[in-house]
């Protein structure tokens, strides 16, 4: 039989062997891994005398894990995250000023069921980024859709979307995210149209999905970034009505490890040069 028929084979044809309609069917129902896994499992359950419910419980077990893997998988691609970080590869005790406890809860993820927004100030280098990303793989693996962008990116996406008249389908897809990330807010000033598109992201999203911003900016410094005083207060109003702040001034994580590097080569330098000597 031709591969080109198989792929039109309407369900109940029996002709053929039965390998190949199971293929076929698997195919259709969307159960890769029964696919290729029955065979295996089929002689292991034989080998320890497994009856058909178990070993039809076992494959059906295992296209569970792996869809459930499939999915997060999906929305870690969907979310566009810049690098994969994650909560067991930072070092709390380098930012004593950020609190841990609150951290770990934020990973949990309850704060997107109830559709608050967590912001995050302090200056360069101290983990803002890295904790923004922690919290968004989190929400991934717990099934949630996330988006990961810079202000600048998105102020950038969005006013190129007004010029080609697709604004509000832009609007409507960055809605649908449950955990929005908005990363390095106050880096650059906004252009006026920029600002109040940013801030109608915001207002759109105000109790209806989660908001993570990170700045280097504390608040009363906003309105640089936004330009207007009207406009600032109206954007901190609905973003910090539910919010959890994340406190994040210390030095500088990147330029630690850079001097850490800096000193550990030259006393390796400095122990070479006295073994040589
Ligand atoms: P920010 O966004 O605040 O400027 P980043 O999150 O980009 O800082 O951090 C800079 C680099 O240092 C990243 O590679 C990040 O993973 C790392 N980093 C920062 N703080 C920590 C920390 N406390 N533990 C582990 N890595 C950290
Ligand atoms: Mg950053």
């Amino acid at each position: 039989m031709s591969a080109k028929t198989t792929d039109t084979m309407p369900a109940g044809t029996t002709s053929g062997t039965p390998q190949v309609l199971l293929a076929h069917h698997l195919k259709q129902l969307k159960l890769p891994t029964v696919l290729r896994e029955y065979d295996k499992v089929a002689r292991e359950c034989a080998r320890d005398g497994v009856d058909h419910p178990r070993y039809l419980l076992r494959l059906v077990e295992l296209e569970l894990i792996d869809r459930e893997r499939r999915v997060v998988e999906r929305r870690i691609k969907q979310a566009r995250f810049p690098a994969t970080k994650s909560l067991d590869t930072f070092d709390f005790t380098a930012i004593p000023s950020l609190n841990k406890m609150l951290v770990l809860e934020l990973a949990r993820c309850e704060f997107i069921l109830r559709r608050e927004n967590v912001i995050a100030l302090g200056n360069s280098g101290t983990g803002k980024t890295h904790v923004a990303l922690a919290l968004g793989l989190a929400a991934c693996q717990k099934g949630f859709p996330v988006a990961f962008t810079t202000a600048a990116a998105l102020v950038h996406q969005l006013m190129e979307a007004r010029d080609e008249r697709r604004l509000i389908r832009l609007q409507r897809e960055l809605q649908a995210v449950k955990l929005l990330i908005v990363d390095e807010l106050g880096y650059v000033p906004l252009s006026p149209t920029g600002a109040e598109l940013l801030f109608e992201v915001f207002s759109q999203r105000y109790e209806r999905g989660s908001t993570i911003v990170t700045s280097n900016l504390p608040f009363e410094d906003w309105t640089s970034v936004f330009g207007s005083e009207r406009l600032t207060g109206a954007l901190l109003d609905r973003l910090t009505h539910h919010v959890h702040i994340l406190t994040m001034n210390g030095d500088s994580y990147r330029l630690k490890q850079s001097t850490g590097r800096r000193v550990a080569t030259a006393s390796n330098r400095a122990e070479q040069n006295q073994a040589t000597a």
